[in-house]
């Protein structure tokens, strides 16, 4: 059987959620139907989690709410009357909107959770009510109910392994369950939500869970292409990825697909497809374990990049000699909670590159004071608006030439290049180069490998 997930674009208004009903009705392996909350029917739009996040910071300000609540109202509202769903269904969700301010605990740390696992929970009875009166037999089923038990991290939760086994327990259901996504319940009972974007997270873990064929994501996208159209009109479709070619592109912006939502499919060895609810015709692009034996994989499956990175380069004369010193330098991020991404050294220098989001102005002020203080540099710099450029691709492993290519490349385009690094796997190759040059860096990659 298969696990089936539509992003928040796939159930953003009536005439989505009659494409989604098709593509459930299609096949029927389709068994376990994961739904996000209603996401954005223009540009201009807000996503249903959005108006609920201002929901609650107005009912924590004690501010008037009801406003903002009619609005998430309506956008139920209007989907369920286009669609001829029994209106006493929506309305019945402006009461548990007003529920959750009435029984506001200003203390909780899941406090924020429960609102947003809102958007959610409203939107699968709602899907479910629309399935059951075009004749398909489904039902919602509230997360709890079906096992997803998370650990005790208010908007970051992650999936406890017991899960599984309760979630298996509804592998035989005679009818198609509508999951809400994003969100799964404490052991002591509290909504805990996973990181945004985290209904991808709840599909994965269903389909480890009740042990799927495959996992279907569909979203608003062909599937994932070899870089990003921000850059490239047009990009190639990847048709296959590997499960770690896929983390090492969502690491380095690629978003279609949550990083997170990798691991439990990953673990449970179940392929996951990324699909069009636009254009279901179209294959996507398939994620699984290892290329068949007879498709020999590209070198380079995908360009990807990202921006927003900062180094701390410190210089100091015989730092080969020193003992400690890498370990010194870490303490102090450590201590600071700041985790680096990239650690490139010289003989007598190292530079570490982490996210610049992690600093403010004040953090870094200190960050440069203990540095200086604790390790005594000769020199020490602070470079931000970094970029980091990610060559990915199984294929590139034992194959000479694609750094002497790609460098080359880039040096066309007067790219100049701040770090290099290949890990030991030889799955991808990282650079990092100013931020002002990414798209030029980006397009000079992809048209030597692509095209
Ligand atoms: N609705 C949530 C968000 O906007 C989760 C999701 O859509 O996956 O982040």
């Amino acid at each position: 059987m298969k696990v089936i997930k539509f992003g928040g674009s796939s159930v953003a208004s009536a005439q989505q959620l009659k494409k989604v009903l098709a593509i459930v009705k299609d096949d029927p392996k389709r068994r376990f139907v994961v739904v996000s909350a209603p996401g954005k029917r223009h540009s201009e739009d807000k996503k249903v989690t959005d108006l609920l996040i201002a929901y609650y910071n107005a009912a924590l300000a004690n501010e008037e709410t009801s406003e903002l609540i009619q609005k998430i109202v309506e956008r139920y509202g209007d989907i369920g009357k286009e669609l001829g769903v029994d209106p006493s269904i929506c309305a019945a969700f402006a009461e548990e909107l007003k529920e959750v301010q009435t029984t506001l605990d200003k203390n909780s740390p899941y406090l924020l959770d429960r609102f947003l696992a809102m958007g959610e929970n409203l939107n699968a009875q709602l899907i479910a009510a629309f399935f059951q009166q075009e004749g398909v037999s489904a039902r919602y089923i509230n997360p709890k109910e079906l096992g997803i038990i998370v650990s005790d991290e208010p908007q970051n939760a992650r999936i406890l392994d017991e899960s599984y086994d309760k979630i298996y327990q509804w592998h035989d259901c005679e009818d198609i369950l509508v999951i809400p996504g994003f969100f799964g319940y404490t052991k002591n009972g509290d909504v805990c939500t996973f990181s945004r974007g985290g209904s991808d997270i709840t599909g994965s873990i269903v389909a480890a869970g009740v042990k799927a064929e495959i996992y279907e994501n569909f979203t608003d996208v062909d599937g994932i292409f070899a870089a990003t159209p921000q850059y490239i009109h047009e990009p190639a479709l990847i048709k296959e990825l590997t499960y770690r070619e896929m983390r090492e592109l969502s690491y380095a912006g690629f978003t279609v697909f949550h990083d997170e939502a990798l691991m439990p499919s990953f673990k449970a060895k179940i392929p996951v497809v990324i699909k069009n609810t636009n254009n279901p015709n179209c294959v996507g692009t398939m994620i699984k374990e290892s290329y068949d034996t007879d498709s020999s994989p590209n070198h380079v499956v995908g360009v990807a990049s990202d921006g927003g990175f900062c180094s701390i380069t410190i210089n100091k004369y015989l730092l080969n000699r020193e003992v400690g010193f890498v370990r010194r330098i870490l303490q102090i991020l450590e201590d600071m909670n700041i985790s680096f991404e990239h650690m490139p050294s010289g003989i007598d220098n190292v530079s570490i590159i982490f996210k610049e989001c992690q600093l403010t102005p004040e953090a870094e002020a200190k960050l440069l004071e203990r540095v200086q203080k604790e390790i005594e540099p000769d020199e020490l710099e602070m470079e931000h608006n970094i970029s980091v450029i990610a060559l990915v691709g199984e294929g590139m492993k034992e194959h000479p030439g694609i750094t002497a290519e790609s460098s080359a490349a880039l040096a066309r385009k007067n790219v100049n290049l701040r770090m290099i690094s290949q890990g030991a796997d030889e799955r991808s190759i990282i650079f990092a180069i100013r931020g002002e040059q990414e798209r030029l860096a980006v397009r000079s990659l992809y048209y030597t490998f692509f095209d």
